[in-house]
C-alpha cells in the first residue's frame, strides 16, 4: 500500500510559502512582504511585478497553467474564475506564459451575478477582487495541470466589501490596534496583535450510492423524511470509537493532500454520532484559518467523491440524530508569538491575563446579539434552536477556578487588599489551574478551554469569516474601553497591577450576567436566562433583526468594519438566502412526498388490501387486518392534506422573497406545515414495507 510518509516532507509543498519567496525573492522585497504578514500593513504595489514573475516562475514549474483570483463572495462558497497564462509576445507574437504584477494585485470578475444585497445598484460600482499577500498563494491540480490560486478580496470601486474576507481582515486590524494599545499602556509593547483561530470540523461521511437515491440530502444537504432507528446514538458508543477502515481511508487522503496545500490538519476522530466525524488544524491567524477550512470542505467534497462517500456538513443532515458545528477556538497572540489568553507565570503576566479575559467576557455580553445574528442560517436553528447542541442563548463558560478569581475580585472593596489576596489566593494557583483544565462543559455556546474561547454554536456548513469578524470587532471595542479606563487609573497614580485588576474588577460586575457555568441544555438554564435577561432568539429570522439596529450601524461604521448600508446589504442577503432555502425544502418535501411516499403507500395499500381479500375468502376472520388497512388508509389520506398545506403554505406567502414578512412567513406557517408532513409521512415510513420504500432508511445511511 502506497504511504504518504511523514507530513514535514511535503507540507506547504504546493503553495508559494514564505520559503519560496525567500528563495526568489530580493530580500527587501521578502522582508516587505514579511512585515506585512505579521502587521497587516498594506504591501508597497511596486513590488508587485516582481513578485508576480517569481510566483508564476514557480507555479510553472510545479506545472500551472492558469492563474485565478481565489474569494468569498456572500454566497457563503468561494468564487474563482481561471485565466491561462498565455499569452504572445510583445514583439515576436510568440506563445509565452505572461503574469503581470497587476494581475497578481487585481482582477475584474464579471460581478453582477455574486449577492450584493442592493450594494451595486444603489451605487452603480463595478466589483474587483484584490490579493490578499497575507494568505499564502497554492496551486489545485486537475488531470492536465494546477491552477496558481490566489486567496483575494472581492470590493467595490467604492470601497464597499462584497466579501466575507474583507471585514475579516478589517476586524483583524481593528483588534490588533487596540490589543497593542493596550498593551503598551501596561508596558508590554508590540509590534502587532494577531487572533488566531483553530476551527474544529464537524462532519457526516456516508455512503454515496445512498446518497445519490436521496434527493432531499442532494438539493438541500439534510433529510427533510426520514424516520430515526430505534438506536440512534443513546448507547454514546460512538465518541471516540475506532475509526471503521473507509473513513480512515477518507481522512488518510484528505490530510495528504491537505499538508501538501500547508493546511496543518492534525486531529481526527470519530464523533457523537454515528458516521459522523471530526477534523482539526493546529490555528493560525484567523485569514488563513478561515481560507484554509474553505479549501479543507473543497478537498474533503472532492475527495469524498473520488471515493464514492458524500461529506455532509449540514448542520442537522438527520433529525434527532446529534448536528454538526464548528468550534472555532479563538485566542489573540502578540508580535512574539506570546498568546495574550495564556495565564503566563508571574504576578504581572496573571493581571494581564485578566484583563484580556475579562475584555473577552465584555465583548460577549455586549455583543452577544451579533455573535447570536453571525451564525444564524436555517441549517443552523436545528441545531440552537433546539435542545441539542449549544443553544441560542449566548453565554460564556469560564469554569469554577476563574469565576472564584473573579467573584473574590468583586467581593473586595478595597482593590489593593484584594490584589494580595487575589494574587495569594488564587493568581498563584492559576497556571495549575490552566494545565489542569479539567473543569470542561460541553454545553456552553463560547467557552474558555485553559487559553482560548471556543466559540462552539458556529454552524459546520458555515464560513467562518463573519463570526470571527464580529467577535474581533466586539474584542476590540471592549479593549478600546478598558484601555480609557485604564489610563484613567494609572494618571491618577495607582499601580499598575492594582490598576488593572480595579478595571477586571468593574468591568466583569458589569458583564457577568453572561457568564454560565452550568448545563446549557436543560430548561432551567432558559429559564435563568430570561430573568438574567439575556436574548434567546431561536430562529434566524429573529436573530439577523440585531444586524440592523442603529447600535449594531453606529458600531460597524466607527470600527470599518462594513457602512451601514452595507449592514442592510447584509441582512437583506441573508434572510433572502434564509426565506429561498426554506422553500426549497418545502418545495424538495412535496416532491418527495408526492413522487416517492405515496407510490409507496398505495403499493402498501394494495398489498394490505389483496391480502385481507384472500384470508376474507378463506372464512377466516381479518377483522384487525381490515383495521390495520383502515389505519394506514387515514395516514394516506392525512399525507395528502399535509401535502396540500404545504404547498398552500407556499402560495399564500408574501411576496417579497428577502423580507422579513416572507420570513415570519416561514416560522408561522410554512415550517410547521413541513413538521406535520414529516410527520405523517415518517409514520409511514415505520408501517410500509422496506422494499417499497424509496428513499435509503436512517438504518441504511447510518447504520450499514
Ligand atoms: P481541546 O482539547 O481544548 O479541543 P486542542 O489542543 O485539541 O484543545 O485544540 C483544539 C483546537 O484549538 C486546535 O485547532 C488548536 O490548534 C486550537 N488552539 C489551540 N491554541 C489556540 C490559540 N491560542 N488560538 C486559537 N486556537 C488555538
Ligand atoms: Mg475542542
Amino acid at each position: 500500500m502506497e504511504k504518504a510518509g511523514p507530513a514535514s516532507d511535503t507540507f506547504g509543498c504546493y503553495t508559494f510559502s514564505l520559503g519560496e519567496m525567500q528563495k526568489r525573492l530580493p530580500r527587501p522585497i521578502y522582508e516587505a512582504i514579511q512585515s506585512t504578514i505579521a502587521s497587516g500593513e498594506p504591501l508597497d504595489t511596486g513590488f508587485a511585478d516582481e513578485i508576480a514573475h517569481a510566483m508564476k516562475e514557480w507555479a510553472v514549474e510545479h506545472g500551472a497553467t492558469h492563474f485565478t483570483h481565489w474569494f468569498q463572495p456572500l454566497t457563503g462558497a468561494t468564487a474563482e474564475k481561471h485565466d491561462a497564462f498565455l499569452s504572445f509576445g510583445f514583439s515576436d507574437g510568440r506563445p509565452i506564459e505572461r503574469f503581470a504584477g497587476r494581475e497578481l494585485i487585481q482582477a475584474e470578475p464579471d460581478a453582477s451575478s455574486f449577492p450584493s444585497g442592493g450594494i451595486r445598484s444603489t451605487f452603480e460600482a463595478r466589483g474587483y477582487t484584490a490579493w490578499d499577500p497575507t494568505s499564502p498563494a497554492f496551486l489545485i491540480y486537475n488531470e492536465y495541470g494546477a491552477t496558481l490560486t490566489i486567496p483575494s478580496v472581492f470590493v467595490s470601486y467604492t470601497g464597499e466589501a462584497l466579501d466575507k474576507k474583507t471585514p475579516l481582515l478589517r476586524s483583524m486590524r481593528e483588534l490588533s490596534r487596540s490589543a497593542r494599545a493596550a498593551l503598551e499602556l501596561m508596558g508590554r509593547p508590540t509590534s502587532g496583535v494577531n487572533s488566531t483561530l483553530g476551527a474544529e470540523q464537524e462532519y457526516f461521511l456516508i455512503d454515496r450510492d445512498l446518497f445519490t437515491l436521496r434527493p432531499d440530502l442532494e438539493v438541500t444537504g439534510r433529510t427533510v423524511l426520514g424516520t430515526t432507528p430505534p438506536k440512534g446514538q443513546q448507547m454514546e458508543d460512538n465518541y471516540f470509537g475506532t475509526i471503521d477502515d473507509r473513513a480512515l481511508n477518507f481522512m488518510g487522503e484528505v490530510e495528504t493532500e491537505a499538508w501538501k496545500l500547508g493546511i496543518p490538519v492534525k486531529t481526527r476522530h470519530n464523533e457523537v454520532a454515528p458516521h459522523q466525524y471530526e477534523a482539526a488544524p493546529i490555528f493560525q491567524a484567523i485569514n488563513v484559518s478561515s481560507d484554509q477550512n474553505h479549501l479543507l470542505m473543497d478537498l474533503m467534497r472532492k475527495v469524498a467523491r473520488r471515493r464514492n462517500l458524500a461529506v455532509l456538513f449540514h448542520e442537522k443532515p438527520f433529525a434527532g440524530v446529534n448536528g454538526s458545528g464548528k468550534h472555532n477556538n479563538w485566542s489573540m497572540a502578540d508580535a512574539s508569538g506570546r498568546n495574550l489568553l495564556s495565564a503566563g507565570d508571574s504576578p504581572d503576566d496573571h493581571v494581564e491575563f485578566l484583563f484580556f479575559l475579562s475584555a473577552v467576557v465584555r465583548a460577549v455580553h455586549r455583543r452577544g446579539d451579533l455573535l447570536r445574528a453571525s451564525i444564524a442560517s436555517a441549517g443552523n436553528d436545528h441545531r440552537l434552536g433546539a435542545n441539542e447542541a449549544p443553544p441560542a442563548i449566548i453565554s460564556v463558560f469560564l469554569g469554577s477556578r476563574l469565576t472564584e478569581i473573579f467573584e473574590t475580585l468583586l467581593a473586595g472593596k478595597d482593590i489593593s487588599a484584594v490584589q494580595e489576596q487575589v494574587i495569594q489566593t488564587g493568581l498563584e494557583v492559576l497556571p495549575q489551574v490552566m494545565k489542569d483544565n479539567t473543569d470542561r462543559n460541553r454545553t456552553s455556546p463560547f467557552a474558555f478551554t485553559g487559553n482560548k474561547f471556543e466559540f462552539r454554536a458556529v454552524g459546520s456548513a458555515q464560513s467562518n469569516a463573519m463570526c470571527m469578524s464580529w467577535l474581533n470587532i466586539a474584542v476590540s471595542e471592549a479593549l478600546d474601553e478598558m484601555w480609557s479606563m485604564l489610563k484613567t487609573r494609572l494618571e491618577t497614580g495607582d499601580d499598575r497591577n492594582v490598576a488593572i485588576l480595579a478595571i477586571v474588577r468593574d468591568v466583569y460586575a458589569e458583564s457577568k450576567n453572561i457568564v454560565f457555568n452550568g448545563n446549557n441544555y436543560g430548561q432551567a438554564w432558559v429559564e435563568e436566562a430570561a430573568k438574567r435577561g439575556l436574548r434567546n432568539d431561536v430562529n434566524t429570522p429573529a436573530a439577523l433583526k440585531a444586524l440592523v439596529t442603529d447600535d449594531a450601524k453606529a458600531l460597524v461604521e466607527k470600527y470599518g468594519l462594513l457602512g451601514s448600508h452595507e449592514l442592510d446589504a447584509r441582512y437583506t442577503i441573508l434572510l433572502e438566502k434564509y426565506n429561498r432555502m426554506i422553500d426549497i425544502e418545502a418545495v424538495q418535501m412535496i416532491r418527495m412526498a408526492k413522487t416517492g411516499v405515496l407510490p409507496a403507500a398505495y403499493a402498501q395499500q394494495s398489498l394490505m388490501a389483496e391480502a385481507w381479500k384472500g384470508v376474507n375468502e378463506c372464512g377466516i376472520d381479518a377483522a384487525s387486518q381490515k383495521a390495520e388497512l383502515g389505519i394506514y388508509s387515514g395516514l394516506v389520506g392525512e399525507t395528502i392534506d399535509a401535502i396540500d398545506g404545504v404547498r398552500q403554505a407556499l402560495a399564500s406567502a408574501p411576496d417579497e422573497e428577502e423580507g422579513p414578512e416572507r420570513a415570519d412567513w416561514c416560522i408561522s406557517t410554512t415550517i410547521p406545515a413541513m413538521a406535520r408532513l414529516r410527520e405523517v409521512c415518517d409514520t409511514l415510513e415505520r408501517r410500509t414495507d422496506e422494499e417499497l420504500w424509496p428513499f435509503p432508511s436512517y438504518h441504511a445511511m447510518l447504520f450499514q
